[in-house]
């Protein structure tokens, strides 16, 4: 079995007394442990960080690239290993892991460590009287908190551009999947990180996280999860005035217009709902599609859907996976009966897909898709997180811009149309933080990341990264 432990001062410790069993959720057995740390491994996390950040903050720029550029390489050697290990742990397609997860991982640490090779601050000059430039300095400690959905993408988001701005910190994955993340405290040794600039320990939320928010030396907290936790999370920080960001749950609308690339919009969409499960927070999980190609698009989405296969995530036939846990294939499922009771047509899938085999007691649903429920049902209001649409016709675009907006989330949307000005349109009315017009989950790293209403608090991404892990102080030098 395989045991894990925390990563404090760049040494895995052996402190730790009680566990927590991590399954694999293609087959619903335990696999690994997970320590289940407490507040003291959090002090002991928080004193080795606070030593290294006495050096990494005045470490140059150059060298933490450098440090940064050889994670991402040996990362990179290690591919398959830690793809494998993503699928395992968390359920999803191996393709999925090989494809997106680990190659973003790499690329998280590369893009953040060219970024501070080019960062230039201004200094404005005002007419005769004085000169303002801004000294930017790291922050202190970092509390990085993230959920199993995209474990190690969603992870390295969080640490690249942190130790890139010089900042140290105590990570918390979730304790759904922490294999990956523990794996990556080995390339960090590897790559000749030094001690104590990321110290990662494992643990449930409402305890090692919750001792990670409470800190006293931790003045700012990144969070990627549920509204509900970033909720209560907030309401720790805020009084104790630390710097947050929240990147919260979605209920994304897929917005179709009648002038669309018809076949790129039913196959995107069918990628913008089901890729990882549906367990991602940018899924495309309302599908608002022009009265007049309605029936036209069921035709077409309806036995795609139907065909994605459910399974092994290890073949390459598969599509979709398994759902993290039993709990969270039991919600999933009680939305879809919630469907039916709110007067729902499943039009496909709509139950638990058993497999044969090893995968018996796997956590399989079947891609599913509903029709004929008003937007204002729950099931069209809250987040699934699983292989689960709801697809609403729509007359006007003054219409569909209302239906989406009727939502308390507000992190993504899809536009499709051939009107630019439609489509620009369109995408300038809606209440999100990111809008992909004829596309989907295209992500530049460069551009501001987040969302608006129940969808988050602040910006991550290039700069808005920088500007979250570093204070900017303005100092004016008069003539
Ligand atoms: P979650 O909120 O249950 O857990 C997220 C992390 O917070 C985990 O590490 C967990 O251990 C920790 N945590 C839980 N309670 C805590 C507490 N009281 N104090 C401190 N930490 C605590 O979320 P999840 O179920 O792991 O992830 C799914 C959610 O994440 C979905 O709502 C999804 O939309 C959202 N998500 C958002 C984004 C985004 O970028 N906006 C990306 C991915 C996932």
């Amino acid at each position: 079995m395989l045991k894990l432990s925390n990563f404090i001062g760049g040494e895995f410790s052996s402190l730790e007394e009680t566990y927590i069993d991590s399954y694999d959720p293609s087959t619903g057995k335990v696999y690994a442990q997970i320590p289940d740390s407490s507040e003291h491994e959090v002090n002991l996390a928080v004193e080795a960080a606070q030593k290294a950040f006495q050096t990494w903050s005045k470490t140059p720029s150059s060298t933490r690239a450098q440090i940064m550029y050889k994670i991402a390489d040996i990362l990179e050697s290690k591919l398959d290993e830690f793809a494998k290990a993503e699928s395992k742990d968390q359920g999803k397609t191996l393709e999925f892991a090989k494809n997106v997860d680990i190659p973003r991982s790499i690329y998280n640490f590369r893009y953040f460590a060219g970024h501070i090779l080019h960062m230039e601050e201004k200094a404005t000059v005002m007419d005769n009287i004085a000169l303002n430039y801004v000294q930017r300095s790291p922050l202190g400690i970092a509390g990085l908190i993230s959920p199993w959905n995209l474990p190690l993408y969603l992870l390295t988001w969080k640490i690249a551009p942190c130790i890139a701005a010089g900042c140290t910190c105590v990570a918390k994955p979730s304790e759904f999947t922490s294999v990956t993340a523990y794996m990556l405290c080995d390339v960090f040794k590897q790559a000749g990180l030094p001690e104590g600039v990321v110290n990662i320990v494992f643990g449930k939320g409402p305890k090692a996280g919750q001792a990670i928010v409470a800190h006293p030396k931790i003045p700012l907290i990144s969070f990627t999860g549920g509204t509900v936790t970033g909720k209560k999370l907030n309401e720790t920080c805020a009084p104790l005035f630390k710097k947050v960001s929240l990147e919260l749950g979605g209920k994304n609308a897929n917005i179709i217009f009648e002038d669309c690339d018809f076949e790129k919009a039913v196959d995107t969409s069918i990628s913008a709902a089901f890729s990882n499960q549906g367990e991602i927070c940018l899924c495309g999980s309302r599908i608002l599609i022009q009265k007049s190609i309605y029936n036209k698009f069921l035709e077409a989405f309806v036995p795609k859907a139907r065909q994605l296969v459910v399974g092994d995530p290890r073949d390459p036939k598969t599509k979709v996976g398994a759902l993290i846990s039993k709990q969270h294939m039991e919600k999933v499922l009680e939305y879809i009966e919630l469907a039916k009771q709110e007067g729902g047509v499943i039009e496909c899938g709509g139950k638990r897909k058993q497999l044969d085999g090893e995968f018996n007691d796997g956590y399989f649903v079947e891609p599913t898709v509903i029709t004929n429920i008003k937007p204002s049902c729950r099931v069209a209001q809250e987040e699934i997180f699983g292989p689960v649409v709801t697809v609403h016709p729509f007359e006007t675009e003054e219409e569909v811009i209302n239906l989406a907006n009727n939502s308390r989330y507000g992190l993504s949307c899809s536009v499709w149309s051939e009107n630019g000005r439609r489509a620009r349109r369109v995408a300038e009315s809606i209440e999100v933080g990111y809008v992909w017009v004829n596309c989907w989950m295209v992500r530049d790293l460069k551009v501001p990341f987040g969302g608006v209403k129940e969808s988050g608090i602040g910006r991550e991404g290039g700069e808005y990264s920088m500007n979250f892990f570093t204070d900017q102080k303005s100092i004016c030098l008069a003539n």
